[in-house]
């Protein structure tokens, strides 16, 4: 059964996973479904279930597709409406994901195993939350005039940028989707989207609603399928003007190579992180911030580029906050992220779930001391990782140095604030990090000496729509997802130059 078929029911959501009938392929204007493709099988990585068949394309489908995003751009179809039409538009498609937010949920909760009741309450709430919020913005952009000789007159006015690819990862597929396509459409540009192999249901969805609530066809186009076979043409394709890319520092840094051997693209990178999460001795209460060092820590199984991997802990409350979290962790229960009681789901696919389970191997033959968890549960296809955690380790370690993508805490613990700060910067990463303190001084200080592009005080949180978010060091690239940071990257300046 094609999704676009499907009106979901309450009743359907838990259900989804076993219906074994999903289809999902390119959307591309003029290219009608046909049954003649090349398809690989995308499965429920809770149960290993097959959900459906996913649309293997490769470089002739990036060619389609960047042929009409252009003919469209160029057409003004969509770049050249009153700003209150497209902002209408895109109120449209808020509107019928609003409608269908329960069989989004459900799709990325069966396609990447993300925990249902997450899904439902923040995945896709955030989703419509960043299409209602750019579309919000499209009529609040305004040129300036220079200050230039009276006899003169100079605007500096925004345009958008042209073709935009936007290249996915798998671990908020929703929501990453969002970040990417809403600033950019809204912008004006025509986008093609390329969600993550794993991952491709909901992208897939959410175009035909768009489509469904009038935003013309070649002004977003979605083409499935591998790195290689897609993402690797979007990058060097010639008449591509920018990719946006969410995903690994290893890939990120080869669209950047791309773009040099093509046409000098824009590159705007969101990549990994190993963030710290640093807590002081005079915090009021471990009990207090327990909840936020385990969300940081193990929130979506820790597949999470904000994951708040390394906790910095000072030494004097290291055991007493070891306590409380193992004790919290009881709560914490693993299995089908059907269940709306699970908040541990299983790694997303094998090759990860293997990764994963090799750094738990190196911590152990490293020397870390495994104080939590390391176990996998047997249930459904036994891809569910015990949250764990690992003290007494160093800076030389490969769990302090390198993102494991899973939940797993690595523990070390300092003296002093100048030797924390220390070793919170000691990466190549720079995404995000929290820091616990009571004192409003020592907090200042810190969150201006931490080199990362989210500092969190007391708490664990990515911001909201409206704060940039991205990353210092290898963390990221050219430029910010949310914010007005965001719209305007999709938009380039140009001066209109007036002379008497
Ligand atoms: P990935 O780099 O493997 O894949 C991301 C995308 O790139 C996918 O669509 C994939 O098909 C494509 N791709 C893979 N190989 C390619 C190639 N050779 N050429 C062109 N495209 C290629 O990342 P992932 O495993 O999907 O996601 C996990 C990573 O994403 C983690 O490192 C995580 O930290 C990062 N991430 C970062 C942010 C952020 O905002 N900074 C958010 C989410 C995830």
């Amino acid at each position: 059964m094609l999704l676009s078929n499907r009106k979901m029911l309450k009743e359907d959501v838990f259900q989804l996973g076993r219906k074994q009938q999903l289809y999902a392929g390119a959307l591309i204007k003029n290219q009608g479904l046909n049954s003649d493709f090349t398809a690989f099988e995308t499965l429920n990585p809770f149960d290993h279930s097959v959900i459906g068949k996913v649309q293997s394309c490769d470089e002739s489908h990036v060619n389609d597709a960047v042929k009409v995003a252009r003919e469209t751009f160029e057409s003004g179809e969509w770049a050249g409406l009153h700003p209150a039409e497209r902002k209408a538009a895109m109120q449209n498609w808020v509107a019928l994901l609003t409608e269908h937010a329960e069989e989004l949920a459900a799709l990325d909760c069966i396609d990447a195993g993300k925990p249902i009741a997450e899904c439902l309450a923040t995945d896709i709430p955030e989703t419509i939350q960043t299409f209602a919020w750019y579309a919000e913005a499209i009529d609040k952009v305004f040129g300036k005039v220079a200050p230039t000789h009276g006899d003169n007159l100079a605007l500096v006015v925004k345009e958008a940028v042209g073709v935009v690819a936007a290249v996915l990862p798998w671990n908020f597929p929703a929501l990453m989707f969002a970040w990417k396509v809403a600033p950019a459409l809204a912008a004006g540009n025509s986008v093609i989207a390329k969600p993550a192999e794993q991952t491709s249901l909901s992208a897939y969805r959410m175009v035909q609603l768009a489509y469904q609530a009038g935003i013309p066809e070649g002004a977003l186009s979605l083409i499935t399928g591998f790195g290689e076979d897609v993402g690797k043409p979007l990058g060097l394709h010639n008449d591509i003007d920018m990719v946006s890319f969410t995903g690994s520092t290893e890939v990120g840094r080869l669209f950047l190579t791309y773009a040099a051997q093509s046409n000098l693209k824009g590159v705007v990178l969101e990549c990994g992180g190993k963030s710290p999460q640093v807590v002081f001795d005079d915090v009021y209460s471990v009990e207090e911030i327990a909840d936020d060092v385990l969300s940081a820590a193990f929130w979506n199984m820790g597949e999470n580029c904000s994951c708040g991997s390394r906790l910095i802990v000072h030494q004097d409350i290291k055991e007493s906050l070891l306590a409380v979290l193992k004790r919290r962790l009881q709560d914490w229960k693993l299995g089908d992220p059907q269940d709306p009681d699970v908040s541990i789901g299983p790694m997303v696919e094998e090759v990860h779930f293997d990764r994963v389970l090799s750094h738990l191997e190196i911590a152990k033959q490293e020397g870390a001391q495994l104080i939590q968890g390391g176990k996998v549960s047997d249930l459904g296809a036994g891809m569910c990782i015990e949250p764990t955690i690992f003290d007494e380790v160093t800076p030389e370690m490969t769990l302090f140095k390198q993102e494991v993508f899973g939940p797993v805490l690595a523990v070390v613990s300092f003296a002093t604030e100048e030797e924390a700060i220390k070793l919170a910067n000691d990466s190549e990463y720079g995404l995000a990090a929290s820091l616990y303190t009571a004192d409003i001084r020592r907090a200042h200080r810190v969150s201006k000496a931490i080199k990362a592009g989210t500092v969190s005080v007391n708490c664990f949180s990515e911001g909201d729509i409206s704060t940039p978010f991205g990353g210092y060091k290898m963390s990221g690239f050219g430029g910010r997802d949310n914010g007005l940071e965001a719209f305007d990257q999709y938009l380039q300046t140009k001066t209109v130059w007036y002379a008497n």
